[in-house]
């Protein structure tokens, strides 16, 4: 299988910084992400070109307004990896938690996890709601990626988040329709809107990456249970 080569997009639109290790890891990442997804379903985007930029460098490009350094993550319905493998790749200093409710996801990133030689790096089979009974503020940072809808996902995962920690929304055009169905209840769970980043680009679409900062403890009636989250989401 030939080589991933326009690197250069990975400077263009991200500040992270590219190594020899890194795009081996990639490169290993990509052939068993490919090798694997008959057996386990773990994404329609097949392409080379597509899962490094729509995949890899999607799970990235937050970094540029938001600084990385040795924070323990908790990346929140994971999937195959999206974006918690990629960001322990590129910053091997987090303590990264990878949260999955689909066995079949975590028997695959375990074994990523081998492929790659990564250390200070857990799954957890578990739904972020009951994950999050044992876990209550044990995150600097929660970070998310096509799981659900704004007003849902935050109930999912702010009681996870240490005091001043923050919530990281990856999220594609809809993320301002998002917003608005959420009428502003972010400040029930004690969250604060900080900032956003959009990014245009011809490959990649309409990105918007959101992040919100925890001020206060989120109330222990959060999460409700999912039904009732599902059935009645925030501001609905
Ligand atoms: N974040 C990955 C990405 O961006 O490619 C995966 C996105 S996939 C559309 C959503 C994933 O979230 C699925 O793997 C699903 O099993 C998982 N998921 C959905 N609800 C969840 C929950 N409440 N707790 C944990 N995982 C959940």
């Amino acid at each position: 299988m030939s080589k991933f080569e326009n690197w250069e997009l990975f400077d263009k639109i991200s500040n992270v910084q590219l190594n020899d290790k890194i795009k081996d890891q990639l490169d290993k990442y990509f052939s068993f992400l490919i090798s694997e997804n008959q057996k386990y379903n773990l994404t329609s985007i097949v392409e080379q070109e597509a899962v490094f930029l729509k995949h890899f460098l999607d799970s990235l490009f937050f970094t540029n307004i938001f600084k990385l350094e040795n924070q323990k993550i908790c990346d929140i319905g994971t999937g195959a990896g999206f974006p918690g493998v990629v960001l322990k790749i590129f910053f091997p200093q987090l303590e990264v938690h990878l949260v999955e409710s689909n066995n079949k996801k975590i028997n695959f990133l375990n074994e990523l996890i081998k492929i790659l030689d990564l250390d200070n790096i857990k799954t957890h089979y578990s739904r972020a709601e009951d994950f999050c009974i044992d876990n209550t503020e044990k995150f600097d940072v929660v970070v998310t990626r096509a799981v659900s809808e704004l007003n849902i996902i935050l109930e999912l995962g702010a009681q996870l988040i240490s005091l001043n920690g923050h919530f990281v929304c990856l999220k594609g055009p809809k993320a301002e329709e998002e917003i608005e169905n959420l009428k502003g209840c972010e400040t029930k769970l004690g969250l604060k809107f900080e900032k956003k980043d959009v990014l245009f680009d011809e490959f990649l679409g309409t990105r918007i990456n959101l992040v919100y900062k925890k001020i206060a403890h989120t109330p222990n009636q959060y999460p409700r249970q999912y039904s009732q989250i599902k059935k009645k989401p925030l501001g609905k």
